[in-house]
């Protein structure tokens, strides 16, 4: 009976000191990543070409396949919703018929979810599980094969697709505009790593990568400027300092040009000033917020790891203490090891090598060729980023793993 007395006080406190405190932001939405910003800046050459490239499917033209990079935080995402939501429109405006799939694949999370998306934005009903990824495939192929419709189709994040399940959703894509040239079909394959063309069939990769566009880092200058933009509509004025954002900008761009660490830093700045009833972002706030942000982002991507993924991390956090790199060969055997107990099967030592691969894009695990020389030949090694025990408590959310760590 005590606490729920305590804690209605504290409550009531919390929301008191909210309503009656004065006011720091003017629109904090703006400051999610969810946000897609309608002033995007420093990228009007990405923005022309993309344009430009695109308005072949308003004339109902054939327009090349194209592959956009670039570290996250580019503005690769923001600068292709914008080009999308503009087709659009004027596709509406001009009454040329016109599909378009914008589908972001880590979020989708598997193949079949991918394909299935890919199905019901040419209106085809599609259940959420049930069928298989070949059956929805096919279903598609005809439909489209059918109607004859230009489609424009974006896989952004594609490396979180291809790490995971292969090329084999791509490759029947670029198939289908071989087998028959009146299908105008435009596929725009978005990634935050390079090398992850490495997992892709040289088909693939020569049909996808027709054209390429790379997003470079922003500079320290060009994060600021992003920042004061935004700064304008989502906080009162004079709450931020032009030391705060030079501070916010050069930590972001230190890593690499990253807009969206320089925003999520502003927004848990902001958020703690508001909460110590400040009407000012200190620069001392900012410091504080990126240990903090750091933490959310480890949590978030490991959450949202397939399955296999956690258990190669978990086979990672299994091995033994050394003080020298893993090698990715001892990892492998624990990994199959724990994979058939646990989850009835283990992927083959390619596919094991492409989520390693994409862990290490996450920032979760450094990787590393090393030549051990002529006799012991090329060895791939890893390290953890992270702390451990900052990974491990997230994986001991599910049982299984849990299980594992108490053996
Ligand atoms: P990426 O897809 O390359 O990882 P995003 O397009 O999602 O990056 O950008 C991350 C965030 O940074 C977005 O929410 C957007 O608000 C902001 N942003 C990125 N580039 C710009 C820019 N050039 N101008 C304004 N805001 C930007
Ligand atoms: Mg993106």
């Amino acid at each position: 009976m005590k606490y729920i007395v305590e804690n209605n006080q504290i409550l009531d406190d919390i929301f008191n000191k909210a309503l009656s405190g004065p006011i720091l932001f003017k629109n904090k939405s703006l400051l999610f990543p969810q946000y897609t910003p309608e002033n995007i800046l420093f990228r009007n050459e990405q923005i022309i070409r993309l344009g430009y490239l695109c308005s072949s499917l308003l004339k109902g033209q054939k327009s090349s396949n194209l592959f956009i990079y670039g570290k996250p935080g580019t503005g690769k995402t923001a600068v292709t919703k914008l080009v999308l939501s503009k087709l659009k429109e004027k596709g509406k405006e001009v009454n040329s018929d016109l599909y378009i799939s914008n589908i972001n694949c880590r979020s989708a999370g598997t193949e079949y979810r991918v394909t299935a998306a890919l199905a019901r934005d040419i209106n085809i009903d599609i259940p959420f599980t049930g069928l298989a990824s070949k059956e929805v495939f096919t279903r598609f192929e005809k439909k489209l094969l059918k109607d004859k419709i230009p489609f424009l189709i974006v896989l952004d994040e594609i490396d979180a697709l291809i790490s995971r399940y292969g090329d084999d959703l791509l490759y029947g894509l670029t198939r289908i505009n071989e087998k028959d040239p009146e299908i105008q079909l435009m596929i725009i394959g978005i990634s935050n790593d390079v090398r992850f063309k490495e997992y892709m069939d040289p088909r693939v990769l020569s049909s996808l990568g027709e054209e390429e566009m790379i997003f470079k880092p922003y500079t320290p200058k060009e994060l600021e400027n992003i920042l004061y933009d935004r700064i304008k509509s989502a906080f009162i004025p004079n709450s931020i300092s032009s030391a705060t954002v030079s501070l916010c900008a050069a930590i972001s761009g230190s890593e690499h040009g990253d807009a969206r660490k320089a925003l999520d830093l502003l927004r848990v700045a902001g958020e703690t000033a508001e909460r110590e009833g400040r009407t000012q972002v200190l620069t001392q706030d900012i410091k504080n917020s990126q240990g903090l942000i750091d933490q959310n982002r480890i949590v978030e991507i490991i959450r949202s790891l397939p399955a296999h993924s956690k258990m190669v991390l978990t086979s990672i956090l299994k091995h033994p203490p050394t003080t020298s790199r893993l090698k990715t060969m001892h990892i492998y055997a624990l990994y199959t090891q724990y994979a058939d107990e646990y989850l009835g099967w283990h992927l083959t030592a390619r596919r094991f090598s492409s989520l390693v691969h994409e862990l290490s894009i996450l920032g979760l695990i450094d990787r590393k060729i090393e030549n051990f020389g002529r006799k012991g030949g090329r060895v791939t090694t890893i390290l953890l980023e992270s702390p451990e025990k900052n990974i491990r408590k997230v994986l001991c959310e599910e049982e299984i793993f849990e299980d594992i760590f108490n053996i």
